[in-house]
Order: C-alpha cells, then sequence, then structure tokens
C-alpha cells in the first residue's frame, strides 16, 4: 500500500516540479542576468557619453596646440633671415627658452652652451639630435595612419573618388579603430610585425566599477613613434614642433626655417599652453565626474584639489591628445566608484534575495501541498480498505453465530453444559458484531456531531468482571489461556456503561486477533490513587516502535505482513481513545514482557468512595 503511494506520488511531484520549480529557477536565473546585463549596458553608456565629452576637449586642446604655432608663427613672421626678435620671449609667454641654430655650426642662440641651467641642458640634450648625429622619436597616431591605409586601397579600385568620399572612409577607418577591438588587435599586430614601437599608456585598464581588481592591464598607445632626423623633420615643412621626453622631462620644441641654414625657435612654455589647455577644458569636477589632463608621467596637470583623489592611474574613461603632447591624456573619474557598483551590487543582491524568496515559498508551499496530497491520498485509500473490511469483518462472528445457532437448533449436542457454551459463543459473537456496527456508526456520528453519552454511577469492576467473563467461554473455546484479576472492592465510576464495554472490548479483541502462536491474555483491574486501572495484555505479534505513536490514529492499520492477515477497520482504538477521554480517562501502549502488547486504561473513580477514607480526595 505505501508503495503505491509513493509510486503515485510520482506524478504530481514531477509535475510540480516541471510546472512551477523549473519555470521559478530559470526565472531567477534571468532575472539575475538581465540585470548584469542592464548594469553593464548603463557603464556603457556611460562610459559613451563620457567618451565623447572627451573626444570634445582633445579636438579642442589639438586646435589650442595649433593656434600655438599660429601665434609662434606670426611673432616670427616679420623676423625674415635676421633671427628672432630680441625681446621674443617677452612679447609672448609662450616661448620659454628662444634658440637659433645654425645647420652648418650649431646653436648660435643660447651662445656658449648657454648661461642658465636651463639653457644649459637644453643645449647638451639637443646639439647632437639637431646636427642630425642622433635620431628622436616622433609620434604618430596610429588611427591616421590606419585611415591613410584605407584610403590608399581604396585609390587602388575604381569607384574612389576624391573628396566626400576619402573623408568619410578616413572618418570610418578611424571610428573602426577606436571602437573595435578586433581591428586595434589586428593592427597592433601588423605594427608588431613590421618592427613599429608601440609604447604603453600611464592608464591602465581592469573592471571600472570593480574596486577588488588589482591586475590591471596597461593599455597601448593608440600612437606609435618612429625615429627621425632632425634634417628630415624640418624637411617637410616651414615651421612647427618636435615634442620630446628626456630622462622623464617634458620638452616641446617649435621650430622655424629662417632661410636656408638658419633655424629659430624655442623651448616652449608649458606653463602657458597648460593656461591655454585649462581654458578650453570642461567644468573639471561635477557631481558625477573629474575631468583632468594627465602629464606624460601620468600626473594630473590640474588638481582640482579633491578631498579624496581618484586613482589617476585608473580612470573610468580617458583619450591620448595629440603626437604634439606624447603620452599626455585627457581623463575621465567618476566622483563616487563606488557608488555605480554599489548600485549594481544592490540591485543584484535584492534580485537574488527576491528570486530566492519566491524559489524558497514555491518549495515550501510545493512540499506542504504534496505533504498534504499524500495524507489526503493516503485516507482516501484506508476510506478504501476499511469498507472492504468491515464486510469482512462483519462476515466471521455471523458465520460462528449461524453455525451454533444451527447445532443448537438440530439439538445435536445433548449436553446441557455444551449447549450453555454454544450460547455463550452465540452471546460474545452477537457482542462482537455490536461492537463492531457501534464502531463503524458512533465514528460517523462523532464525526457529525459528536457522540452524546448516557452516564450514570455503576461498578467499573462489576462491569468489568461481566464482560472478561462473558468473553471467557469464547476465548477458551478459540484455544486461549485467559487469565483475569478483579478488584476486591467495589470502583464507582460515573460512566456510560455501554460506551466502556465498548472500549474494552475492542482491546479485548484486538489481543485476540493480534496473537498468533502463543494464545494468552491477561485482563486485570485495579484502583491506583483516585483511578481505576484496567490492564489488557496479550502474548501476540505486538506493535514496532515507529508505529505505537500512530495506531490511535483513524483507519490506521499497521502495515506488515503479519497484522496485514488480520481484518480490521483501523477505527477500533481512535474510537476507545475517544470514549475513555470523554469519560476523562486515556488509554496508552506498552509493550507486554515478554512478548506482545499491553494496553493500560485509566478512568477516574468517584471521589466518595465506600469504605475508603485516608486517599478518597485524590
Ligand atoms: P483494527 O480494526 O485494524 O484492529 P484498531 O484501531 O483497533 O484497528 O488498531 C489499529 C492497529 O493497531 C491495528 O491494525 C494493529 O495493527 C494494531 N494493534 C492494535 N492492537 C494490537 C495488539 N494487541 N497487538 C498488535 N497490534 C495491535
Amino acid at each position: 500500500m505505501r508503495k503505491n503511494q509513493t509510486h503515485s506520488l510520482w506524478r504530481p511531484g514531477i509535475l510540480f516540479f516541471t510546472a512551477t520549480v523549473l519555470p521559478g529557477l530559470a526565472l531567477s536565473v534571468l532575472t539575475i542576468r538581465a540585470a548584469r546585463h542592464e548594469e553593464a549596458f548603463m557603464e556603457k553608456q556611460l562610459e559613451n557619453t563620457f567618451y565623447s565629452e572627451l573626444s570634445q576637449t582633445v579636438y579642442s586642446i589639438q586646435k589650442v596646440l595649433e593656434s600655438v604655432r599660429e601665434t609662434l608663427d606670426g611673432s616670427l613672421a616679420e623676423t625674415g633671415r635676421t633671427g628672432f626678435p630680441a625681446d621674443w620671449d617677452r612679447t609672448t609667454d609662450l616661448v620659454g627658452i628662444p634658440f637659433q641654430f645654425q645647420l652648418d655650426s650649431g646653436f648660435t642662440v643660447p651662445s656658449r652652451g648657454g648661461n642658465s641651467p636651463e639653457e644649459k641642458l637644453f643645449v647638451a640634450s639637443n646639439t647632437g639630435f639637431f646636427l642630425d648625429r642622433q635620431p628622436v622619436e616622433i609620434y604618430r597616431s596610429i588611427s591616421d595612419e590606419y585611415a591613410e591605409s584605407v584610403i590608399a586601397a581604396a585609390k587602388q579600385t575604381s569607384s574612389f573618388q576624391s573628396g566626400n568620399n576619402g573623408r568619410l572612409l578616413r572618418k570610418q577607418a578611424s571610428d573602426a579603430f577606436e571602437t573595435d577591438k578586433n581591428v586595434q588587435k589586428e593592427i597592433y599586430s601588423q605594427l608588431r610585425s613590421r618592427g613599429r614601437v608601440v609604447p604603453l599608456r600611464n592608464i591602465v585598464s581592469g573592471s571600472k566599477t570593480d574596486a577588488k581588481v588589482e591586475a590591471y592591464t596597461p593599455r597601448l598607445s593608440t600612437y606609435v613613434t618612429e625615429s627621425m632626423h632632425f634634417s628630415d623633420i624640418v624637411a617637410t615643412a616651414p615651421s612647427g614642433f618636435i615634442p620630446r621626453i628626456i630622462d622623464q622631462r617634458f620638452m616641446l620644441l617649435y621650430w622655424k626655417k629662417l632661410g636656408t641654414a638658419t633655424i629659430a625657435g624655442c623651448v616652449v612654455d608649458m606653463d602657458a599652453v597648460t593656461d591655454k589647455i585649462l581654458s578650453v577644458l570642461p567644468q573639471l569636477q561635477t557631481a558625477v565626474r573629474i575631468v583632468t589632463v594627465l602629464d606624460h608621467n601620468g600626473k594630473p596637470v590640474f588638481d582640482s584639489g579633491t578631498a579624496s583623489p581618484p586613482d589617476w592611474k585608473h580612470p573610468f574613461t580617458a583619450r591620448e591628445i595629440s603626437g604634439l603632447l606624447p603620452r599626455w591624456e585627457v581623463a575621465m573619474y567618476l566622483t563616487d566608484p563606488a557608488a555605480l557598483s554599489s548600485r549594481a551590487r544592490i540591485t543584484t543582491l535584492s534580485l537574488i534575495l527576491l528570486a530566492g524568496i519566491l524559489f524558497t515559498v514555491i518549495a515550501i508551499s510545493g512540499f506542504i501541498l504534496l505533504k498534504t496530497m499524500q495524507s489526503e491520498m493516503k485516507l482516501a485509500q484506508q476510506k478504501t480498505t476499511f469498507v472492504a473490511n468491515v464486510s469482512h469483518e462483519l462476515k466471521t462472528p455471523l458465520t460462528s453465530i449461524r453455525i451454533f445457532a444451527e447445532l443448537l437448533k438440530e439439538r445435536r449436542q445433548p449436553d446441557p453444559l455444551k449447549q450453555e457454551q454454544y450460547l455463550g459463543i452465540i452471546i460474545s459473537e452477537t457482542e462482537r458484531l455490536t461492537r463492531l456496527i457501534n464502531n463503524v456508526l458512533d465514528f460517523s456520528r462523532s464525526k457529525r456531531s459528536g457522540r452524546t453519552y448516557s452516564k450514570r454511577e455503576c461498578d467499573l469492576n462489576g462491569l468489568s468482571r461481566e464482560l472478561a467473563e462473558n468473553q471467557r467461554v469464547r476465548l477458551e473455546h478459540n484455544r486461549f489461556t485467559f487469565v483475569t484479576a478483579y478488584s476486591a472492592e467495589v470502583l464507582p465510576a460515573t460512566v456510560d456503561p455501554e460506551a466502556i464495554k465498548q472500549a474494552l472490548l475492542n482491546i479485548l479483541s484486538n489481543a485476540e486477533k493480534y496473537s498468533s502462536d502463543t494464545r494468552w491474555i491477561s485482563f486485570s483491574l485495579g484502583r491506583e490513587g483516585s483511578d481505576a486501572i484496567i490492564r489488557i495484555a496479550d502474548r501476540g505479534i505486538g506493535i514496532d516502535p515507529a508505529e505505537q505513536e500512530n495506531i490511535f490514529r483513524e483507519f490506521f492499520r499497521v502495515d506488515d505482513s503479519l497484522a496485514a492477515r488480520v481484518q480490521g477497520t483501523g477505527l477500533g482504538l481512535t474510537i476507545t481513545r475517544q470514549i475513555l477521554r470523554d469519560h476523562g480517562g486515556d488509554i496508552r501502549y506498552q509493550p507486554n514482557q515478554p512478548s506482545g502488547s499491553e494496553f493500560v486504561i485509566t478512568l477516574p473513580l468517584c471521589k466518595e468512595v465506600p469504605g475508603e477514607t485516608e486517599n478518597s480526595d485524590r
């Protein structure tokens, strides 16, 4: 029976799992993944917005550099071949150290290797380069080079038209380089294979919102270096800039050809340049982000003096500025980087929590549902077997009654003692029948409206004795040893005698039913304090300790091979306990020694017991 139940629970179990638990799980996983994607998307959006603001800034700074060159060009326009004006460094604040160089003889200004330490350093570090003895590293934009190569390739095709088409191609190529990681990868590997050096940037990349990431990777520059000689540089244009990084010091050289053999120029005053850059920068700090320019060493040029400066090496997003300011970057930082990650974490956590709660609720309610279903199904099954069992149980006493009644009718037994015995059996079987029918009727009645008793004061001792002795004939006829011990005194109690008889008969009948080889039943009655105690013991099959709790439940029948052979309804003990409790008493089970079961019944006695003086109040 139990196996069938477990088996039949498989289907609702699987159904519940596939219809509720699985979709619930999938929904939770999807929600969490969607939340993560949404966070990544938001971060990307923010990065894109900042990046375009930076692109605008880079453009403005490039314009500043152009205007610096134009200003310097203009300031030397009038000088012709005579060299720069004597008060050049005073007329424009962009001029740091002015110089003049003769292609054949070296620096004429500063003269004699320079006076101030700055001049001396300038002359010492640039003479070799100006005399074409050493090359210098020039930074070229990879994006520009790539765009050139794309245009060059397009020019080979017949469909290429210069003008708009060329500009469009250039824009597309530089966009592709800036945004497409695969294009970048390919270009970098091409450059390396051609022996070109791609410098590392000062900033590092890593997860922007995850402060725990330590293994940041330095980013590759979008500029590539190329060694060039001074003569090659000055051959390409009438004037220009040459950026130089010497021993960690940055120097921006401005030069202009004055005639064929003279070059005038200056070390540009970077303070003046950075002032101009500052004027084109957007608002340095807002509630959301901080903007700054990082110099060639990765140090902020404008430190807005925030109380907790960001990790300068680790911007939210950054862009290199120009080949004229190598390794310089405009960088953007989140004012509160933790806010983004903590918001992401809170969103994810609350979603995980929600999904967890949802899942737990589903699991618990499913479990309760399955458990309820299991007990309902068990009860339904018990009720079905109950009907079959009742009809079977009715048959047994009826058969006995019929046999003995026929024997008496046919007068085959002349012995009056035996005849008496047969009549006794008929009476006890009738009692069994009555008990069985009463059990069923009482049970359904108690289910509907509760049972009513007609209680009166009677002697429990006499009642029990009469009942037990009525059973003796049949029990002994069925080869039982029936041991009885009654009380020596009257045990008055206010009870419904028929109900109590029914209860006692149930227990006696069980003792008889569940005895196998050792047919022994004991019925004893005594007084303990203010209670009457009735013990009914047998040496039958006994009850498994695991089932001892359940035997008083309605329809419950022990499901083992020994007990299953016996007919029963599973109502006897339920009704017995109900009757006893309705009388203020109770019943409990305990194993009998050496084997079998013992049921101990307690019933309260009337307070005033005749002949009882000492313990009458107990
Ligand atoms: P039933 O009509 O099945 O006997 P009961 O409510 O009287 O129903 O008993 C419930 C179950 O308790 C029985 O099915 C049986 O397994 C077990 N039981 C009751 N009395 C005894 C006993 N004296 N010895 C062994 N098992 C018993």
